[in-house]
């Protein structure tokens, strides 16, 4: 197991899927793999993590992804949809914290045009600020609008790089559609995010590896990597969740393949687990995202249940993860966090 970790490092690009699958089956591997994490991310990016401050602005979604509380068929909870002018006014308050990223996220809502979300763009980039968004597929036209009104990022989560399992966990779509759209944004000059999912229930070590292979492939700017979590109000209820130690190995591994990339460590992680983002931190990922969604709409964006940092006060999550970054041995970056891409790879000690 030990020259497949040396050959990621070497020579990423020729790493087969069942090698990845391999180290991901193998618990006595974690140790070191991690510990190799960690030197990577602080071989190319130090001990800086930036911060991206979230507006989840609607709960609103045309789709039903089988694992998402806020799909379309969920009629037990209370949708929400923020004004134009409270959103600017988070992106302020943002802002004013310092934070040099503001994310723009909800469920698919056409209810935004394309112009709307436009002029919301516009008025927040006069704050100085990356504005990433994550508002899921959308007209190609529409990519392009946003691009030219400032948006500077794009995140759009594949969930799972196993075809016939992204087909069954989202109804009238399909992995080829998503990529297609991927590709779109970058071609617009998008800093392009991913990300999946981990132990979703179908899932197996070599679909897990198919992730990996994907991200690498695709060279992705962002990828964010969570435990899957059961929403009572989903056909996935009675569905196991995701453990914390695969989890860390996907972040581990995405990170040896993907030296420079920003990988956050999810809220989801901080929900199966106390420490869960701080052991994230150690195992490669490099940016946090704390929740600035205003109440009473924070509690009502339940993608996944018993999600962290939903009662806190409209700012105390800025500072909570300022805390958080510092306790564990990281410092906090005032930068717009965008990816610093190196051509050529550092050589570490392994
Ligand atoms: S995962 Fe995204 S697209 Fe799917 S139902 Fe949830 S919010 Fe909608």
């Amino acid at each position: 197991m030990y020259e497949i970790l040396q050959k990621i490092i070497k020579h990423p690009q020729k790493v087969q899927v069942d090698e990845i699958a391999l180290i991901l089956s193998k618990e006595e591997i974690n140790v070191k793999l991690f510990a190799l994490a960690d030197e990577i991310r602080q071989r190319y990016l130090g001990k800086t993590v930036y911060i991206r401050g979230i507006i989840e602005f609607s709960n609103y979604c045309k789709n039903s992804c089988l694992y998402c509380g806020i799909r379309a068929q969920n009629k037990d909870i209370s949708r929400y949809r923020m004004s134009v002018e409270q959103i600017i006014e988070r992106a302020r308050l943002v802002s004013q914290m310092g934070i040099k990223t503001v994310v723009l996220q909800s469920g698919e809502d056409t209810h935004y045009s394309d112009k709307i979300i436009a002029q919301i763009i516009e008025k927040i980039k006069e704050f100085k600020v990356a504005i990433t968004l994550s508002i899921g597929e959308r007209d190609f036209n529409e990519y392009k609008l946003w691009k030219e009104a400032g948006a500077d990022r794009y995140l759009m989560r594949h969930e799972t790089a196993d075809e016939e399992l992204y087909s069954k966990l989202h109804p009238n779509d399909s992995f080829r559609t998503r990529v297609e759209h991927l590709k779109k944004l970058r071609e617009l000059g998008y800093e392009v995010g991913v990300g999946s999912m981990v132990g979703l229930p179908g899932q197996d070590d070599l679909s897990l590896a198919k992730d990996i292979s994907f991200v690498r492939d695709f060279d992705a700017d962002m990828v964010g990597i969570g435990p899957f979590i059961p929403h009572p109000s989903t056909p996935l209820r009675d569905a196991q969740p995701g453990t914390l130690t695969k989890t860390l190995k996907m972040i581990a591994l995405t990170r040896l393949f993907l030296p420079d990339t920003n990988i956050p460590a999810t809220t989801a992680l901080g929900t199966i687990h106390p420490l869960g983002r701080q052991l994230a931190l150690k195992c490669g990922a490099n940016v946090i995202m704390p929740n600035f969604t205003p109440a009473p709409y924070r509690s009502l964006y339940t993608l996944y249940p018993n999600k962290i940092c939903i009662f806190e006060s409209d700012t105390a999550c800025g500072e909570c993860t300022k805390e958080l970054i510092r306790s564990a041995g990281y410092t906090a970056s005032d930068d717009f966090g965008y990816r610093r891409k190196f051509y050529e790879r550092v050589t570490c000690r392994f």
